[in-house]
């Protein structure tokens, strides 16, 4: 195989073994080591597919130590490739320390595609339109919980979160942001996989007696949300003597809204 790149990013299973790609498997027959997050974890994906590549431990506390390592590796010529426990590196996941070097230094990054919790998530839920926010993990605490709800109350923000955490988390939303509709996926591709998409109250009651395995969870953007009458709000503001930029600060701020695209809409109408 003609090799371009000498760094590879290689998704893994999130839960169903056999959701690699024939290229990753490859690459990762291939190169001369493998960086990952937990070399117990990525072993047994290796031994299941018959990869005899070495395993070199790359986590979020040594990504720093790893880049001197890994860029001499590179300049002589070896190939590495990065993959985490599970899903796609940098997707919540170390990778970003590594590939900035790798671009400061001349290096180019070819990111496979491939398994990745989102967006297993967003592809078989309801949506409506494009749009949606991906926050990573939501932040603990309740104060910062519901400033992240009230945050992002105009737009479908997708979240994840630990099972022990998540029934918490979910009560503390509904108290800022009322009965919403949610999407909630859980152990996806696994065994015990679920899907469920409700108002927040009702998935509240559904895991009533407690909540098991990895969770992706989105809050939908509040149908009758202040946004809805944006065009009335411009116009008001319009008639009142503001100018299009003044406009575009004072919405953007009131409603976390992009300020050029709210400017676009004024100098639009
Ligand atoms: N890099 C991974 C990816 O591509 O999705 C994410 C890694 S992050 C450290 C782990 C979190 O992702 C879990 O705590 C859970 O919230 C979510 N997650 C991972 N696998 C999942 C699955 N099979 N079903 C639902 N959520 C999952």
């Amino acid at each position: 195989m003609a090799r371009k790149f000498h760094f590879y990013i290689v998704p893994t299973p999130i839960g169903n073994i056999q959701d690699i790609t024939f290229r990753a498997v490859e690459i990762l027959k291939e190169a001369d080591f493998i960086a990952c997050e937990d070399t117990r974890v990525t072993q047994k994906l290796l031994n299941h597919y018959d990869i005899k590549t070495k395993c070199v431990s790359y986590h979020k506390y040594n990504e720093r130590e790893r880049v001197d390592f890994f860029l001499n590796e590179l300049k002589s010529g070896k190939t590495i490739a990065l993959v985490s426990d599970a899903g796609t590196p940098m997707i919540c996941d170390p990778g970003a320390v590594m590939v900035e070097e790798l671009i400061k230094n001349g290096f180019s990054v070819n990111a496979l595609p491939g398994a990745c919790a989102v967006t297993t998530f967003l592809s078989q839920i309801p949506r409506y339109g494009e749009e949606f926010t991906f926050i990573g993990f939501i932040p603990r605490g309740e104060k910062q919980i519901q400033e992240t709800a009230k945050k992002y109350a105009a737009h479908n923000f997708v979240f994840y979160e630990s099972p022990e955490r998540i029934l918490k988390t979910l009560k503390s939303i509904q108290e800022v942001r009322g009965d919403v509709k949610i999407a909630l996926g859980r152990e996806l591709s696994k065994l015990f996989e679920e899907v469920i998409y409700d108002n927040i109250s009702n998935v509240i009651e559904h895991f009533k007696d407690g909540i098991k395995g990895e969770i992706v969870c989105m809050i939908y953007a509040e149908d009758n949300s202040e946004l809805a009458d944006l065009d009335f709000k411009i116009k008001e503001l319009k008639d009142k003597g503001f100018k299009a930029k003044e406009i575009a600060v004072i919405l953007s701020t009131l409603f976390n809204l992009n300020k050029n695209d709210v400017y676009k809409k004024v100098v639009e109408m």
